[in-house]
């Protein structure tokens, strides 16, 4: 087999050995069924048991109560930044938005095709590299949505900001399970698997019950909250291989000692890399300190040209996907739950090498 190399890609990213290697031994079969995970439907009594156990896993992990939801659903995270006003946001009403990264204003631009979008909060004015500590949020706003972890430009809420509104929605892609969540504070928490939680092609959507209730019915079956939360994720077919994923990922969380023990271990790889950058006399990271990414580390040379000769020189020694979103320009590490430690420690020889043949 091909060797694995250090995989720093931002998403679709690294994923666990030993997941991998379970996956593979029941792609053939699942278990003694003769019948492969993908193979089996998922009204069968070996693939509710995998869905059964991917959501009591995913509920003692996150310690999610019981009036929420876990909904595996298909579109990405880019189809909850229309569904979630498609349903919560009337025409004439108002949501509140805190615009820190590229994807809230994604988030933000599907809003508006549906109501109102008060921008509470925005550091687009310096390239978003800070999280916005003064914001304004309106008196009537429906929910209030941010991005917990902005994948792009290396920044990252240390705290669940403090609102006002009742419904916080949180699109957490980037950084769902790398850290304790207290589901009770938020109304919908989604996710794109493909980061932190499995493959492509399913998200994770944590939802409040009386939001599924009051979601209007008048809208497409497919994008109403309440059909899945009703259908159990199946009133179609949902995407089965994903969910099997999701399930080993959080059994290997729980394996590490769960999300408390993973937070520390991504707050140890991230530090160690950042202590590096802050002692560093060619390269700098680019996100103000205090709002620093666990998740994806982001730094320049300050010269382009000496940002390309070390990405390149970084893939011939084994590295894969250092190079920045063109956005930001650079480098990211993306240091995602499974990125292991011993590559961090790699990376920082390689750059302190690199380094030093600079003079
Ligand atoms: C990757 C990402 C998205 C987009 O996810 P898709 O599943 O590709 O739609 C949205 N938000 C954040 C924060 C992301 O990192």
């Amino acid at each position: 087999m091909t060797k694995r190399v250090y995989n720093f890609s931002a998403g679709p990213a690294v994923l666990p050995v030993e997941v991998l290697e379970e996956a593979r031994e029941n792609l053939l079969s699942l278990g003694d069924t003769g019948v492969g995970i993908m193979e089996h439907s998922h009204r069968g009594k070996a693939f509710v048991a995998v869905y059964e156990e991917a959501v009591s896993l995913c509920r003692e992990l996150a310690a999610i109560p019981d009036n929420y939801h876990v909904l595996f659903l298909q579109g990405g995270a880019s189809s909850q930044f229309f569904m979630l006003p498609m349903n919560f946001l009337p025409k004439e009403s108002t949501a509140d938005y805190l615009v820190t990264g590229s994807w809230a204003k994604k988030a933000v631009a599907e809003a508006q095709r549906f109501g109102n979008v008060h921008v509470a909060g925005s550091s687009q004015d310096r390239n978003f590299c800070y999280i916005p500590s003064d914001c304004s949020y309106s008196d009537d706003a429906v929910y209030t949505h941010y991005t917990s972890n902005n994948t792009i430009f290396g920044t990252q809420f240390a705290t669940v900001p403090d609102v006002a509104c009742e419904t916080l929605v949180c699109d957490m892609s980037s950084d769902i399970f790398s850290r304790p969540i207290d589901v009770s504070k938020y109304g919908v928490i989604y996710a794109g698997a493909q980061k932190n939680l499995g493959p492509s092609g399913v998200t994770l959507v944590i939802i409040r019950d009386d939001l599924v209730q009051q979601g209007p019915t008048d809208i497409p079956t497919m994008l109403q909250y309440r059909t899945h939360a009703d259908n159990d994720s199946m009133f179609n077919t949902p995407p089965t291989f994903g969910i099997y994923i999701m399930g080993l990922i959080f059994k290997w969380i729980k394996a590490r000692g769960g999300l408390a023990a993973v937070g520390e271990q991504n707050r140890d790889k991230a530090g160690k890399l950042y202590e590096y950058l802050d002692h560093s006399r060619l390269f700098n990271g680019t996100a103000d300190l205090e709002s620093r990414s666990q998740m994806n580390v982001t730094f320049v040379t300050g010269d382009a040209d000496l940002d390309a000769q070390f990405i390149s020189q970084s893939e011939a020694a084994g590295f894969s996907g250092l190079k920045g979103h063109r956005s930001v320009g650079g480098m990211r590490a993306s240091l995602y739950n499974a990125f292991p430690t011993d590559g961090v420690d790699a990376l920082i020889e390689f750059m302190k090498r690199f380094e030093a043949e600079q003079g």
